[in-house]
């Protein structure tokens, strides 16, 4: 592809499949750079160069579920299980307040038992408490009934993550057990949006048997489903899991890491109000990984706050980045890495997703 071709590509507002994966293929560095060029300018134009935090509280690794890719599941028993207990978690959720991040993410393995529902509800009313209301929530606790949902949303939570993995039914059914439903992830998907929840998903980039057909789809469904937050990134094998057999299948880290930039770019033009994330497993496969997404169109940074001892034992993939870190250290890092690309942190804000409101008003 010319660059004046990709500039005609660019100019026009429709999307389809033959399109996109015209731009996956990409390989010139040069047209590479005008690509993310184009999708950042379109974020400085629609929602600014502001990078909005959310804190991370992994707050446990305990899943009743068994997802083929990830190293924290059920049957993965090296794992040391643990569950941090209410105080912890409120005290964690008031670092990210006192510092001023105006958001969490409350993330944890998948359970549906009576006991975890009703802590997950204890707790958001409590952090809402400890910090009078002023820290945006958004949970990210796996499949739950609308019931469910809505309790979390009654409780304090207002946005919710819960990635697709994959938009294609049969890929979906080769990186899960049987028992794990495409059909059901997009009933719990469209009930999260119903119970009016900002809703996010995403999916893994660089998975086994995955075309860039598929990843194209993918992007067409988070615009299908008028989705307002997308966290999607590499994948990354993890020793320990049913997936990693298949590892001769996989492209190189560094073709999988521009991958992903290239589905943050494309994503923004395509979605240019969304949240997009600059994902942790972006920096897992180059160091200034979430800068780059963030160059690339990504305007959301996770900075981790889960206690330290804690870390090691929350490895859905290896190699995970800042294990040996407090929550005081990464917030200077990432501080620094934001400055360094030129973006400012929107302290204080909740940094909602601007297309949440607009699907609102039309
Ligand atoms: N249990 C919840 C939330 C925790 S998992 C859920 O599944 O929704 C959060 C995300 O981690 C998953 O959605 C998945 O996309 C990602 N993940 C798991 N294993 C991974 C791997 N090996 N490489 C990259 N991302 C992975
Ligand atoms: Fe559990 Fe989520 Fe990992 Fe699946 S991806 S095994 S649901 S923690």
């Amino acid at each position: 592809m010319s660059e004046s071709n990709l500039e005609n590509i660019l100019a026009k507002q429709e999307w389809n499949q033959e399109k996109i994966i015209s731009l996956l293929s990409i390989k010139d560095p040069k047209e590479l750079e005008a690509l993310y060029k184009t999708a950042y300018q379109v974020k400085q134009d629609t929602i600014g160069t502001q990078v909005y935090f959310r804190g991370l509280i992994e707050f446990s690794n305990i899943c009743a579920k068994n997802c083929y890719y990830c190293g924290i599941r059920a049957e993965n028993t090296d794992v040391k299980p643990y569950d941090m207990d209410e105080e912890s978690i409120v005290e964690a959720a008031k670092f990210a307040y006192e510092n001023d991040y105006g958001s969490l993410v409350l993330q944890s393995g998948e359970r549906q038992d009576k006991p975890f529902i009703e802590k997950v509800v204890r707790v958001l009313e409590k952090i809402k408490s400890a910090t009078g209301g002023k820290l945006g929530i958004t949970l990210c606790v796996g499949e739950q009934s609308a019931e469910v949902y809505r309790r979390f949303f009654e409780a304090g939570a207002h946005r919710y993550l819960l990635r697709i993995e994959s938009s294609h039914p049969e890929l979906y059914a080769k990186l899960h057990p049987a028992d794990h439903s495409f059909d059901e992830r997009i009933a719990a998907l469209k009930r999260i949006q119903d119970v009016g929840f900002q809703t996010g998903t995403g999916v893994m980039i660089g998975l086994p048997f995955q075309t860039l057909e598929h990843l194209a789809n993918d992007l067409l469904f988070f615009k299908n489903f008028d989705i307002d937050m997308v966290g999607m990134g590499p994948y990354i094998e993890h020793e320990a899991t049913p997936l990693f057999k298949h590892r001769e299948l996989l492209m190189p880290p560094k073709e999988r890491f521009e991958l992903s930039l290239k589905m943050i770019a494309i994503l923004r033009l395509m979605m240019p109000d969304i949240n997009i994330a600059a994902t942790t497993a972006l920096q897992t496969l180059d160091p200034i990984g979430r800068e780059k997404g963030l160059m690339a169109g990504a305007n959301v940074v996770m900075p981790n706050i889960t206690p330290t001892d804690y870390r090691k034992n929350y490895l859905l993939y290896e190699d995970k980045p800042c294990l040996e870190d407090s929550a005081g250290d990464c917030k200077f890092c990432l501080q620094n890495r934001i400055q360094s690309v030129g973006e400012e942190i929107a302290f204080g804000q909740w940094g909602d997703s601007k297309h949440f409101f607009n699907r609102k008003n039309s």
